[in-house]
């Protein structure tokens, strides 16, 4: 049994946090919405009133917020009343130089620190099958593995400070650009007057098969289970994916990387949350393409 403070007990960090609990961890939870820590408290989780109270007898702290600046902030007052060799987890997906500044705040101090972002979406929080991806050093690696292992099924070590955060905004601008991709083809294909279902059968056995196509078909029909066949409700917002592209641009500033696509999709993206549909899942872009 570990003692673990939870801070951000939102639509990620809730599941997350229920899910420590009920493996048998005793979770003091913290989050400035009072709605989210009533909702963690029915889950087994005891509520804190204010972060430091949430602290006082932690092992381990887990943040879980939804930007740089929060998580900087946040960490900033953890490590000011945290003892030496305290472990903290990030499982926020923030900006790669923000997560090196907090794993060096933490160093200066003596604590050890994780940055691990997930994938998984909400689903993947409840049902504890989550992907970790880690950045930080081997001894915090280790020190985490174990409950990430809770929370996820799949736990990743990227490398050093930052990694994780690296490998999944590398992973989301992939996915960003291959659904613009697979949109535009099955518009393509509609305009040539190809029903949805040959091109699926098509391309989702040859060489244009991704996790696009075969998993998160963006038209209704060939993939059930997909969001195009509930009215495109998400799964993963378009919101959400415009926050990705976007790191993953800062991070191409920041590293002089060329990317050209990712630049473009984070565009259409952003024309698209403009257009009023963050909120939907980020497949119904192929809406968009019908309409131009
Ligand atoms: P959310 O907005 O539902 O939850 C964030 C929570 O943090 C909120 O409840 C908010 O009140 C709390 N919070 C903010 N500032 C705080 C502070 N100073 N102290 C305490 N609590 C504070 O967001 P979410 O969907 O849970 O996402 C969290 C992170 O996970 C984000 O970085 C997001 O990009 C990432 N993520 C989300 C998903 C998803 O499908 N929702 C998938 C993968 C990764």
């Amino acid at each position: 049994m570990t003692r673990i403070a939870f801070i951000g007990l939102g639509n990620m960090g809730g599941p997350m946090a229920a899910n420590l609990v009920k493996a048998g961890h005793a979770v003091i939870g913290y989050d400035l919405s009072h709605d989210m820590l009533k909702a963690a408290e029915a889950t087994g989780v005891k509520a804190a009133n204010v972060l430091t109270e949430a602290l006082v007898e932690a092992e381990v702290v887990v943040t879980m917020l939804p930007k740089g600046q929060h998580v900087l902030t946040v960490w900033t007052d953890i490590l000011r009343s945290v003892p030496k060799g305290m472990l903290l987890i990030d499982s926020s997906t923030i900006d790669v130089d923000s997560a090196r500044k907090a794993h060096v705040m933490a160093g200066e101090v003596g604590c050890l620190s994780l940055d691990a972002p997930v994938s998984g979406g909400t689903g993947g929080a409840s049902a504890g099958t989550l992907t970790f991806m880690a950045g930080g050093s081997p001894e915090s690696f280790a020190a985490a593995k174990p409950l990430l292992e809770v929370m996820g099924r799949k736990i990743v070590h990227c490398g050093d400070a930052g990694a994780g955060q690296a490998a999944k905004i590398c992973n989301n601008m992939i996915l960003g650009i291959s659904m613009i991709g697979v949109c535009e083809a099955f518009v393509l294909g509609e305009k040539l007057g190809l029903s949805h279902q040959a091109l699926f059968d098509v391309a989702s056995t040859s060489s244009g098969q991704c996790w696009s196509i075969n998993t998160y078909c963006p038209v209704p029909g060939p993939v059930p289970t997909s969001p195009a066949n509930n009215d495109y409700k998400p799964g993963f917002s378009a919101a959400l994916m415009l926050k990705d592209l976007r790191l993953s641009q800062e991070a191409a500033l920041s590293s002089g990387a060329s990317t050209p696509l990712g630049a473009e999709a984070a565009q259409l993206f952003g024309l698209f949350e403009k257009l009023g549909n963050g909120s939907r899942d980020f497949s119904a872009i192929i809406e968009m393409f019908r309409e131009a």
